[in-house]
């Protein structure tokens, strides 16, 4: 478990959908079981006197007039409530509010876990000291103006960090590559 996912559970351990209702005085008919209803504080500002929304094992948040709130945890219904996007604050918003023990943080837990690095993190200046090289050992099968042409174009996609035209430019080299291939074996 890493620390975003230890500060998660510590939340839903320590925070129930009842607290959290409290919290925002939302107060349903009973507390007596553990499933219930109540007015849905969402659409028409809870005002509504149909009891539209339920919880469901005093944990999940469920309302059938809004349709999208299909077993909501504590963390999605604070997260409209306070219509917080990142992820990381509505953490906060709950440790704070809550008062809960803060998890500590433990660096190895990031170490024991290291993010698989995905092709995708390829950034543009690695992909343009890739090029640079392919460019400058094509040197002699280009006219000069290409050449150049070739540099300014990755070094305007670096400049403006534009993956698109930098991966553009890389399919050009590899046309002229293949282009100089069948060139030299027809002759
Ligand atoms: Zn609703």
């Amino acid at each position: 478990m890493n620390h975003i996912e230890k500060r998660i559970k510590n939340v839903k351990d320590n925070v129930s959908m009842v607290r959290l209702l409290k919290y925002y005085n939302l107060y349903p008919f009973t507390y007596e079981t553990d499933d219930f209803q109540m007015r849905c504080p969402f659409h028409s500002n809870g005002k509504e006197q149909k009891q539209s929304s339920h919880v469901y094992n005093g944990k999940t948040f469920t309302c059938f007039t809004c349709g999208d709130k299909n077993n909501w945890d504590v963390l999605d219904f604070a997260k409209e409530k306070e219509q917080i996007e990142e992820f990381s604050e509505i953490l906060r918003f709950f440790e704070q509010k809550f008062n809960l023990q803060k998890v500590a943080y433990d660096p190895r837990e990031d170490f024991h876990e290291p993010k698989e690095k995905k092709s995708t993190d390829v950034t543009v200046f690695d992909l343009h000291k890739v090029l640079e090289k392919q460019i400058i050992s094509m040197k002699k099968s280009l006219t000069l103006h290409r050449y150049a042409m070739l540099f300014y174009l990755i070094d305007l996609a670096r400049d403006e960090e534009n993956m698109d035209l930098m991966k553009k430019v890389q399919a050009k080299i590899r046309a002229i590559k293949k282009e100089a291939e069948v060139t030299s074996s027809a002759s």
